[in-house]
């Protein structure tokens, strides 16, 4: 008999059954072409139907505006962290952040080493990021955006609420939330998102930025020119077909299970069973304040490193697989994706009980 594998990562991460199955389908001969998607020219009609579809699926899934650019990059979302202040941080040259983890520091890092000032407004370090850093106000508009992680992947902590910025542009790294949770587009100047966990597969990044935000620099390195990659429909040179292909199967079955009210509708409901589980639990802990918790990253532990490293192996043992935590905070973590069915993770409560019995 073989084991039903859930696969627990954090990115990239457990993608659809459906998908996975599409693209074997696929793979030899895209729309009875005789050739691979893999093979297919970036500049023909078979791949211009692809890129437009994802675009149009992804402005229809997040009701993006019209007056929003929706851009395909490469490079990860760690050069969004460079292109984002390169576009917009063209006024004050200085940008405000909430310093709510690993990935807001990174952002912090990029930034300035492009010479962009960066002023952290708050930060709940001192707590060990399980709180989200609060934005007392922003009354001075002296900062060309905010700054804001929506969900941060490995500390487990999401916001529900964004801040209110007042005039200032918010910008939003929604890499491991996109298309998980909803927000209101429209509060935002620019989100952006690695696609590697709720979007498919690495090599891709989304961009959804305003209209009236871009084309203001020149001579920007091409590569992360908004503006440039606006005008060539996100084709300045060959990107990534694959990945793109496959976020376009992504949203193709994300428009089918009822778009993203039901994709948080359902992560709600996994990540509460889980929660549910760990605060009743003798033995586990959920650190996070509850108020601030993530529907898709789940941070927990045991508090004894020696258990923690037992667990991790006796759940691969039964199909739970890469539930060890972050280096940097140990213990676990269940990344509870889109994708992640929530079968997946009543097996894994399941296998915590059972855990926690035998190890009292
Ligand atoms: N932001 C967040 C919130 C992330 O989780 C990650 C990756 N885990 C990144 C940024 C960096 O993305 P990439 O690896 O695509 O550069």
């Amino acid at each position: 008999v073989m084991t039903t594998i859930y696969n627990f990562a954090a990115g990239p991460a457990t993608m659809p059954d459906s998908v996975i199955n599409q693209i074997k389908e696929d793979l030899p001969s895209y729309a009875n072409s005789g050739m691979s998607v893999m093979e297919i020219s970036h500049r023909s009609a078979l791949f211009d139907g692809i890129i437009d579809d994802a675009k149009q699926d992804l402005r229809d899934l997040l009701g993006i505006p019209d007056n929003y650019q929706v851009l395909f990059f490469q490079g990860g979302c760690t050069l969004q962290f460079t292109a984002a202040p390169l576009n917009l941080a063209n006024n004050y040259h200085r940008i405000a952040l909430l310093d709510s983890g690993h990935w807001a520091d990174r952002a912090r890092d990029e930034a300035q080493r492009v010479g962009t000032k960066v002023d952290v407004l708050a930060s709940t370090k001192a707590d060990h990021y399980t709180k989200l850093p609060v934005l007392k106000s922003l009354t001075q508009n002296t900062y060309d955006y905010l700054h804001i992680t929506t969900n941060n992947t490995i500390e487990g902590t999401a916001y529900s609420e964004l801040p209110d910025t007042g005039a200032t542009e918010l910008v939003g790294d929604m890499s491991s939330n996109f298309l998980g949770q909803q927000y209101d587009m429209k509060k935002f100047g620019l989100v952006m998102a690695g696609a590697q966990k709720n979007l498919g597969i690495a090599g891709l990044t989304i961009v959804i930025v305003r209209n009236d935000l871009i084309g203001k620099v020149k001579n920007l390195p091409s590569m992360i020119d908004y503006d440039l990659f606006a005008k060539k429909n996100s084709m300045f040179n060959t990107p990534p077909v694959f990945a793109i292909y496959t976020a376009g199967l992504v949203l193709k079955w994300l428009k089918e299970q009822g778009g993203v009210s039901e994709m948080e509708r359902r992560n709600r409901q996994k990540s509460g069973l889980l929660y549910d589980f760990l605060d009743n639990s003798q033995l586990f802990t959920a650190p996070v304040e509850k108020a601030a918790r993530s529907l898709t990253n789940v941070p927990f532990i045991t508090g004894q490193p020696e258990l923690d490293t037992k667990l991790i192996a006796q759940a691969a043992d039964v199909g739970l697989l890469n539930i060890k935590g972050h280096r940097s905070v140990g213990g676990m973590r269940a990344s509870l994706y889109n994708a992640m069915p929530y079968a997946g993770v009543e097996k894994l409560v399941d296998f915590l009980n059972k855990f926690e019995k035998n190890n009292r």
